[in-house]
């Protein structure tokens, strides 16, 4: 893979004792690509992320992974709050839910998927913890979003994407979201069931609706992911 240096100021060394164990993805959410990366290098907006993949599916290395860079903030995900010192950041070039969501074109997609697969084999990320911006922090964030193919990366081999199974629909709505990971009691701000639910339907029923309810195939959907995460978390437990 052909890697673009444009280094960007925003990083910080890596907490002590913390393995790199989360990859987590992101759209930019601006109006050009390259407004997007004048703004991770920007000493002033303090954020970055450790990769950006344009549109073309053109690879920005901006802090090196050994560094922790600035993309999840305030967040949580499998009893872990504040990933950014435990995590890889993979911005996507993409204008996001403020910008009318655009597709994410097929070239850009296999960058992400190509570069994906490197990080979770070159820092032994478990696919439970291949999650999006959105799953999180989910009171604050919306990215990659619906249109982000995380089936596809999944059958790649990066992250997890339950098929369809014979789980019983999930009847403890709090409990099964906290089995794929989700934090809600335990989040480091307070998070409601229902935007949990949103970035759940977003993440794994893209279809919709996406309404934060647990209707009848959101429910059957959750037993599905939940059986299915709390398998693969046991099979990679040390
Ligand atoms: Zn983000």
């Amino acid at each position: 893979m052909r890697v673009h240096e444009r280094p960007s100021p925003n990083h910080a060394p890596r907490p002590a004792d913390t393995p790199i164990d989360t990859l987590v993805l992101h759209y930019t959410g601006m109006a050009t690509g390259d407004a997007a990366l004048a703004r991770l290098r920007d000493p002033a907006a303090a954020v970055s992320a450790h990769w950006l993949v344009d549109e073309a599916g053109g690879v920005v290395r901006l802090v090196d992974e050994e560094r922790t860079a600035w993309h999840a903030g305030v967040s949580a995900w499998r009893g872990h709050v504040g990933l950014n010192g435990r995590s890889i950041g993979v911005e996507i070039v993409n204008g996001g839910h403020d910008f009318g969501l655009p597709p994410y074109p097929d070239g850009q997609i296999a960058a992400v998927l190509a570069l994906a697969r490197e990080i979770v084999a070159r820092w032994t990320i478990p696919a439970v913890n291949v999650v999006g911006h959105g799953d999180v922090a989910p009171m604050r964030k919306a990215d990659p979003g619906e249109h982000f193919p995380w089936r596809r990366l999944a059958h790649a081999g990066v992250g997890l994407w339950p098929e369809a199974g014979d789980a019983a629909p999930a009847t403890d709505i709090g409990g099964a979201l906290a089995a794929v990971g989700y934090a809600l009691e335990d989040a480091p701000q307070p998070t409601s069931v229902s935007a949990a639910l949103l970035a759940f339907q977003r993440r794994f029923r893209p279809e919709g609706p996406l309404d934060g309810r647990a209707d009848p195939a959101t429910r059957r959907r959750l037993g599905e992911v939940a059986a299915a995460y709390l398998l693969a978390a046991a099979r990679c437990a040390p």
